[in-house]
């Protein structure tokens, strides 16, 4: 199944494309958009797979010379190299969807499971009851870690 963005989506795409850094904050300005839309639009993205990770940000900066006596040059260089923290899947958008817990295609119209911010897309629906059974444990912690960062 195709991934169906629409010009919000794309919007963001572009946005992030120039510069990965970017704030939810900065696009939500730039697009004249609300900042929890960005985020959500950001989170779906993440989702279904289109954007496929998102690296820990390092500010090479903020590394003492001491410490970086003990890291390698070529470390430090990798490090400064790594400034767009995010990476497309440009393949999603035309090819299928994978499941999350057979790794098929999904041709059909996915079956979604969704716990705190989260959706997971599975061909079937023993894929799906399968996966909650495999990963009960972990959904739970999530969604009560998700309900306790909401409280604060
Ligand atoms: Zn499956």
């Amino acid at each position: 199944m195709p991934v169906e963005l629409d010009d919000t989506d794309i919007a963001i795409l572009k946005s992030l494309m120039e510069d990965g850094r970017k704030s939810f904050r900065t696009i939500s300005r730039e697009l004249k958009i609300s900042t929890p839309t960005i985020k959500a639009r950001y989170d779906r993205l993440v989702n279904i797979g289109l954007i496929k990770s998102i690296r820990p940000e390092i500010d090479v900066t903020m590394i003492s010379n001491s410490n970086k006596k003990s890291l390698s040059d070529d470390l430090i260089e990798s490090l400064k190299v790594k400034k767009k923290h995010f990476h497309l899947n440009i393949d999603n958008l035309k090819v299928k969807m994978q499941c999350d817990f057979c790794k098929g295609p999904i041709n059909d119209k996915p079956k979604v499971l969704k716990f705190a911010n989260i959706e997971r897309f599975f061909c079937c629906i023993s894929c799906r009851s399968d996966y909650k059974e495999k990963y009960g444990g972990r959904i739970q912690s999530i969604i009560e870690k998700h309900r306790e960062n909401k409280k604060n």
